[in-house]
């Protein structure tokens, strides 16, 4: 039977619905939850990640800010920048867009971020509190994983689970809420040893490796949720057949659009062997977006909490 598909976009929109509700209810009391984005430098994907961000701030009725500042700033001028927006009391959120130039230490800029504003989740304060389960604020893809389990009925508590990826971004916090979550969590890297072998064992599989297909069938448990996170971009017929068994459809879209997008997992593997998979694009990614917002409500609820109860 093929394998029942994780629709990542119907779950962003039920999220965005309830935050909408909840802006309207902060609102109510006097409070517009703020994002501040901050774009360095010129890099396209970025640009537009960026772009979307504050969009999608809009459409739901938050305050947004988009800075942009030219590739030659300095560690300086943009340590004095996150101060300002530390100070300022309308900006819930600090999101500092990587990659940032290289002569700019990120390290030093991500660690001024204030924690309460941390919406990205990547200051050690916010992996501190991650890891002893405090209230904090949590990274977005990781977050948004874990509501497409929720959501879809996928029991965590007791499963089996294992995470290919220990990237601090993704794999080594989605391992921590998966086990927050009571799951049995293994963690998989460049130098497993038998990596098809551990992650068969996996009832929840999470691929998180940035390899273009690379998990295949006999990765998979058969009945297994695999979860792909992986964004790989494939620009050339020679990689399409290759990853595919049945390349008619994705060479076509390829002759289109001039590339395709394909996750860490091979899809018609996933389709035949798990019970439940994310498909690229349409799973992971519009969640990250989603619980990007969802931190900015919780930044501004958890920060003025004397005003409104924070719902953690
Ligand atoms: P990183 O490159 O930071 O980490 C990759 C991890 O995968 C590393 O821990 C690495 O192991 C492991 N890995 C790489 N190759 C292998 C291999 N052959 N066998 C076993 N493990 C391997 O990537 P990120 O975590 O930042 O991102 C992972 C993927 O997720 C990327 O495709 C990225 O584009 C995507 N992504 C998607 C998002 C979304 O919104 N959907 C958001 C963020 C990322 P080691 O540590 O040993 O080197």
């Amino acid at each position: 039977m093929a394998a029942r598909i994780l629709d990542g976009n119907k779950i962003r929109d039920e999220i965005m619905h309830e935050l909408g509700d909840q802006i309207r209810e902060l609102k109510a009391a006097g409070i517009r939850p703020g994002l501040a984005a901050v774009l360095v430098g010129e890099n396209p994907a970025s640009q537009i990640y960026v772009r979307n961000k504050v969009k999608t701030c809009e459409s739901l009725g938050l305050y947004s800010e988009k800075i942009e500042w030219p590739g030659d700033t300095t560690t300086e001028r943009l340590l004095g920048l996150v101060r300002d927006l530390n100070s300022r009391d309308e900006i819930d959120g600090i999101l500092v867009q990587l990659p940032l130039p290289p002569q700019v230490d990120s390290k030093v800029v991500l660690e001024a971020i204030d924690p309460a504003k941390d919406v990205d989740g990547f200051h050690p304060v916010s992996v501190g509190n991650l890891v002893q389960g405090r209230p904090g604020l949590v990274p977005c893809t990781p977050a948004g994983i874990i509501e497409i389990l929720r959501r879809s009925g996928i029991e965590m508590k007791g499963a089996r689970a294992v995470v290919i990826g220990r990237s601090d971004i993704v794999g080594k916090p989605v391992a921590m809420l998966l086990l927050h979550n009571h799951a049995t969590v293994t963690i998989c890297h460049s130098r497993t040893r038998d990596l098809p072998a551990v992650a068969r064992e996996g009832e929840i599989l999470v691929a998180a490796m940035g390899r273009a297909a690379f998990v295949t069938g006999e990765f998979i448990k058969p009945g297994a949720t695999v979860i792909d996170v992986g964004i790989n971009r494939l620009t050339t017929e020679e990689e399409v057949r290759r990853i595919y068994h049945h390349p008619e459809g994705v060479l076509a879209k390829l002759r289109e659009k001039g590339s395709v997008l394909v996750g860490d997992v091979q899809p018609e593997d996933a389709r035949e062997k798990a019970g439940a998979f994310t498909p690229v694009p349409g799973g992971v990614g519009p969640l990250t977006i989603a619980m990007l917002m969802s931190n900015t409500v919780k930044a501004a609820r958890l920060r003025r909490g004397s005003r409104v109860a924070a719902k953690a």
